[in-house]
């Protein structure tokens, strides 16, 4: 029985996370570092430990900082959301030592797909396609150079610890193949402390499609159907949407499979997500899998109506799934958009400050995770995500033109925001149309600020 948890996290999703547990009639417990001090996440917590100074990694990413705040208050949990120490397995790890259940999969299943190449490894084993590229790690240029003459160019140099959209570099031909391997190599050394990397097939103007799973630890495993998310800066989500303009019954039970076999062969429990890419020919390729919660979360929500936080709570306390393939029957369409203090129309540079003023969005079908408030400073130290707005409607028309009016009513002074942004994607009569691709803003969306 879990009672009391210790949300390893801020922001957003830390709100998100205790709204659950309050739901649950569980206690939380906030770890904050001093400039979070008056963040919503710790009036919100039943209590709250501060963990350390302001850059992460003296607090948020401070493993023993954590596990003594959740052993100190009690906890018999911790939810670590996304980002921060979610997809840490030496974490997870030190959790089940100390007595403390980690929520989300096995550490094993964390470190595996933590690795991109052994992931890549054993996804092609169970038959499940993965983009064209190299078997294994890529040891010398010369190994490097055949397998892109093979595959063919453009080919994607990947950083096998890479995540967050970074981490990866496309090359077109082979005068630039040597260099661009060494500069990946030096980047993912410097940044992930693991310089190993891969190649992978460039798929030109492929959808994001991912797929959400859920598993219990009684091997019972669902899963709840597709987000995409191909509306991407810089191979970074900014707009997500349940289901996809793309996806038909056959497509959507043929990925199900796929992502449940890929779950399966990972020992999966918890929440997680297949990610694929998928061509126009509706070819998946798997690209990896997120050993978490996602940001975009709330529109499988929406669609399917299972609360995903709450089902890696009662999954965490040794409850079976409860519901079957069968019960998952996704209804109607929604929409993220994730609002971050950057400014659209000068390169998306990060824009902390105070919140002056701010007045969220309402209305039917309109909901709103976010953690600021009126007279909140935004600080520097952490990524830029102010909230999600999430809508739901019967169909995608309908969907859209209520996203339309939320982000007309959404008002956030004092700070810059991707808000004008969203409304530029929304006004595009080839999003509107749903012809999307990872290269759709590029593309389609002039975001040079005139
Ligand atoms: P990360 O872990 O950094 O999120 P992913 O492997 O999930 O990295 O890829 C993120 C994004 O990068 C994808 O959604 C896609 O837009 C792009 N991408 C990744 N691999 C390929 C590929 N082989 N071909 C084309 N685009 C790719």
């Amino acid at each position: 029985m879990i009672s009391k948890v210790l949300v390893a996290n801020r922001g957003e999703i830390a709100v998100r996370i205790i709204r659950a547990c309050k739901e649950l009639g569980m206690t939380t417990v906030a770890v904050y570092s001093k400039v979070d001090a008056n963040s919503l996440h710790v009036r919100m917590a039943d209590q709250a430990v501060c963990i350390g100074e302001a850059p992460a990694n003296q607090s948020y990413l401070n493993i023993s900082n954590v596990i003594s705040a959740a052993i100190n208050t009690g906890c018999q949990a911790v939810h670590p959301g996304y980002g921060f120490l979610a997809e840490n397995a030496y974490f997870a790890e030190m959790c089940s030592t100390h007595g403390i259940k980690f929520i989300g999969p096995s550490p094993y299943t964390i470190k595996l797909m933590g690795d991109k190449i052994a992931a890549r490894e054993l996804v092609s084993k169970t038959g499940v396609p993965v983009v064209p590229g190299s078997e294994g790690k890529i040891s010398d240029v010369k190994e490097a150079l055949r397998i892109a003459e093979e595959i063919q160019y453009p080919v994607l140099i990947k950083a096998a610890a890479g995540g967050g959209g970074k981490g990866m570099r496309l090359v077109h031909n082979r005068k630039e193949l040597g260099k661009t391997l060494e500069v990946v190599r030096t980047e993912a050394q410097a940044a992930f402390g693991d310089g190993e990397v891969y190649i992978e097939k460039y798929i030109e103007e492929p959808r994001h499609i991912e797929i959400q799973v859920l598993g219990d630890e009684h091997g019972n495993l669902v899963h709840l159907g597709e987000r995409d998310c191909s509306i991407q800066r810089r191979n970074q989500k900014l707009l997500e949407e349940s289901p996809s303009p793309f996806v038909d019954e056959e497509l959507r039970a043929r990925m199900g499979q796929m992502a449940l076999k890929v779950a399966e062969a990972t020992g999966y429990y918890s929440a997680g997500t297949v990610e694929f890419l998928v061509d126009r020919y509706k070819n998946c390729y798997f690209i990896e899998v997120n050993t978490r919660i996602q940001v975009e979360h709330p529109v499988t929500e929406m669609v399917t109506g299972v609360d995903l936080v709450k089902a890696q709570l009662a999954i965490a306390g040794g409850e079976k799934l409860g519901i079957s393939q069968d019960d998952v029957n996704p209804r109607g369409w929604a929409i993220e958009c994730r609002i971050n203090a950057e400014d659209p129309g000068q390169d998306f540079i990060p824009s902390p400050g105070t919140v002056l003023n701010y007045l969220p969005a309402g209305g039917p079908g309109v909901r709103v995770d976010s953690f600021i408030y009126t007279g909140y400073t935004v600080p520097p130290y952490y990524d830029s995500l102010l909230g999600k707005l999430i809508v739901w409607a019967p169909d995608r028309s309908q969907a859209i033109d209520r996203m339309d009016r939320a982000l007309n009513e959404h008002v956030i002074e004092g700070i810059k925001t991707t808000i004008p942004f969203h409304q530029r994607v929304l006004d595009n009569s080839f999003f509107r149309r749903g012809e999307v691709y990872t290269n759709f803003i590029a593309r389609r969306i002039d975001t040079s600020g005139k």
